[in-house]
């Protein structure tokens, strides 16, 4: 399982110490000490998820989650809250902010890395190593597999996230900009036609077992995979 998690913490030891941790687990880190640079690390490319310290100078915790959740663009971006209080009324406050889960330090890596899988399972599947299946289009991110009705299909790296995201989020409609977002991580420097490029590509790729009319064009709103027409 490999997802980019944003850690916001101001503590250098305890930064240093999850990053680690949940790089061993296979993850991807990005590192903030503050909310106001996590604010901007968001705004260049979006994470799978954040880790984010409770008690940070400056901007809250809360107050950064809260702002996650006013924004279309990254309302969806799970968020682990961290807290050195272990006060029923801050585990409620937290998850009324929209924390998806809520550790109290001192906490052990196995119970960060167990908290991470079950809200990344629950919340981003696309980042998660389960297998997909959809109308006999098989999807395995363990192997980096894609079988259609049993038969190996070859598609590119891009693709193949493509179509991950696009199955893990079957029947709704996602624009190129949501695309760039949750699959190139990036909505800033990649042009909205490359979609329509690796779109075009991963169609070429279903193609041979008939899965290329699971992904569809929806007129002037993006893309959609679906199994009706
Ligand atoms: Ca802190």
């Amino acid at each position: 399982m490999s997802a980019t998690i944003l850690v916001v913490e101001d503590e250098p030891a305890i930064q240093e110490l999850i990053s680690y941790n949940l790089e061993l687990a296979g993850h991807q880190t990005l590192r903030a000490e503050n909310a106001e640079e996590a604010l901007e690390m968001v705004h260049a490319a979006l994470p799978d998820l954040v880790v984010l310290d409770w008690m940070l100078p400056g901007m809250s915790g809360i107050e950064f989650a809260r702002r996650l959740r006013a924004d279309k663009r990254t309302q969806t971006v799970p968020v682990i809250m961290l807290t050195a209080r272990a006060d029923e009324r801050d585990k409620l406050a937290g998850l009324e902010t929209g924390a998806d889960d809520y550790l109290t330090k001192p906490f052990s890596p196995r119970e960060l890395n167990a908290r991470v899988k079950a809200v990344l399972r629950r919340r981003a599947p696309q980042a998660t190593d389960d297998l997909v299946e959809v109308s006999g289009l098989t999807l395995d991110p363990a192997s980096h597999r894609v079988l259609g009705n049993g038969t190996p299909l070859a598609l590119g790296p891009t693709e193949f996230r493509l179509l991950h995201f696009l199955m893990t989020h079957a029947e709704r409609v996602y624009s190129r900009t949501q695309l760039l977002d949750h699959v190139w991580g990036d909505h800033v420097f990649v042009e909205e036609r490359t979609v329509d490029v690796h779109i075009r590509r991963l169609r070429k790729a279903l193609k041979p077992t008939g899965h290329h009319h699971l992904v569809q064009t929806v007129r002037s709103a993006g893309y959609r995979f679906s199994v009706s027409v």
